[in-house]
């Protein structure tokens, strides 16, 4: 038996602060405001806000970014040993691209019930045929996570 990795959990509140940041920026863009980092060795070596509108790019989530990012500046495909910090539950795209980069952690903010497949509409990363095992946990900083979404569509419904 391979040993479980030693997980850190003392710089989650930072890191998704830094993630929230990200989603705030999206937010001034008219993007549904999600954010997300990638950590390597306590450094964040990606960084991504949801922008598939302003990018006209449907895969262009937080995660999906911010994941491209930390491969380009880490020169690999691949991303052992790095966690993920994203504002919201990943979707079903966003959930075998981390399995995919060989994510090792996955950290999350609010809750997706519609689309979220960690734990809302399924529990994508607990399925037996991945063949890569992803240590997730949700509702760090849920609920200010929840509160940036709840506004913008708050927000957005004034607008109209
Ligand atoms: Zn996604």
């Amino acid at each position: 038996m391979r040993q479980p990795p030693i997980i850190d959990r003392s710089n989650d509140q930072y890191f998704m602060r830094e993630a929230l940041a990200l989603a705030a920026e999206g937010a001034l863009l008219g993007e549904v405001p999600v954010g997300a980092v990638v950590v390597q060795d306590g450094v964040i070596v990606g960084r991504g806000f949801n922008r598939p509108i302003s990018g006209n790019d449907p895969s262009a989530h937080a995660e999906m970014v911010a994941i491209r990012d930390a491969a380009q500046a880490v020169s690999n495909y691949r991303l052992p040993g790095t966690t993920l910090y994203v504002t919201l539950e990943p979707c079903s795209m966003c959930a075998g691209l981390i399995v995919h980069s060989r994510i090792m952690r996955v950290v999350y903010g609010a809750l997706e019930p519609k689309a979220g497949i960690v734990q809302s509409q399924g529990q994508f990363f607990a399925q037996g045929f991945l063949n890569h095992r992803v240590l997730y946990e949700g509702g760090v900083l849920g609920e200010e996570c929840g509160a940036m979404l709840s506004e913008f569509f708050r927000m957005r419904r004034a607008k109209v």
